[in-house]
């Protein structure tokens, strides 16, 4: 089984990547800009007997999505798993945000699902099988103060996700959703102890998430045997919401 993870050399996508790896998937690791990151991953794992090629791609700008699919077909063969996973976050008051900020969030959070989805598909009809799995956002389904771009973002990716799911099932494609909730990555770094700790309060369970936890939802939904699961969003939030 041949995976694409975007957004891949580190936090969650990188956790996705080495447990799809340890599980026997052939994985190619995307990055933008982490190319140390990126490549040291690589190396550990093929080093520990896995498969995995690091490839740079903006998958927000469709050449070089298409790019990182070509990739994906010369080093492994057709695509089996996509798992969109980059993304960035951003807080602001609403009344601050501004039309680029906007157009980041959203080239960057859903037009790389857009893009990824279409060209995934190629292979996956022509297979009539495949996975994809999205890693959207809680704030997507419940909002988040201060993050509204973000928020609306990964909204859309549930919406995309649904929707998509009903035109595909009939190809043997199930596409489903994961909304982590606060998650210890990179991505939470700007978030100073007391905010941390806050969360970490209104988090049922007692505490953050790890990537791990996302990565075996994932592992989950990729699974060959999942194929009566499509169209759903799996809440990995510790009970948030
Ligand atoms: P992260 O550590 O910031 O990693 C995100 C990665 O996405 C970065 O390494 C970045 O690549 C990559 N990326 C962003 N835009 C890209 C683009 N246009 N093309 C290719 N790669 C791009 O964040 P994370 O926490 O692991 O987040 C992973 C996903 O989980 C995101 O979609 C995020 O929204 C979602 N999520 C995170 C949390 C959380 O609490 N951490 C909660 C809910 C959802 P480079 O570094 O190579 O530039």
């Amino acid at each position: 089984m041949n995976a694409i993870i975007t957004g891949a050399a580190r936090g969650i996508g990188a956790e996705i990547s080495t447990l799809l790896c340890e599980s026997g998937y052939n994985v190619v690791i995307n990055y933008r800009t982490s190319e140390n990151e990126a490549k040291e991953l690589c190396r550990r794992l093929n080093s520990a007997g896995g498969k995995a090629v690091a490839v740079k791609a903006d998958v927000s700008i469709p050449e070089e999505a298409e790019y990182l699919f070509d990739a994906a077909h010369s080093n492994f063969g057709s695509v089996d798993l996509l798992v969109n996973n980059a993304g960035i976050a951003q807080q602001k008051l609403f009344t601050d945000i501004t039309q680029s900020d906007y157009d980041r969030m959203f080239d960057c959070n859903v037009r790389s699902v857009f893009n990824c989805c279409q060209l995934a598909l190629r292979d996956m009809i022509h297979e009539k099988y495949g996975r994809i799995i999205n890693i959207a956002s809680m704030w997507g389904i419940c909002g988040a103060s201060c993050e509204v771009h973000y928020s609306t973002s990964k909204a859309a990716v549930i919406g995309l996700t649904k929707a998509l799911a009903k035109e595909t099932a009939p190809s043997g494609i199930t596409v489903n959703c994961i909304a982590p909730g606060v998650i210890d990555t990179p991505m939470n770094s700007g978030f100073d102890e007391e905010t941390m700790n806050e969360l970490r309060e209104e988090t049922p369970v007692g505490r953050i998430g790890s990537p791990y936890d996302v990565a075996r939802a994932v592992l989950f939904l990729a699974d060959k045997k999942s194929s009566f699961i499509t169209g759903q969003v799996l809440g990995v939030d510790g009970g948030f919401i």
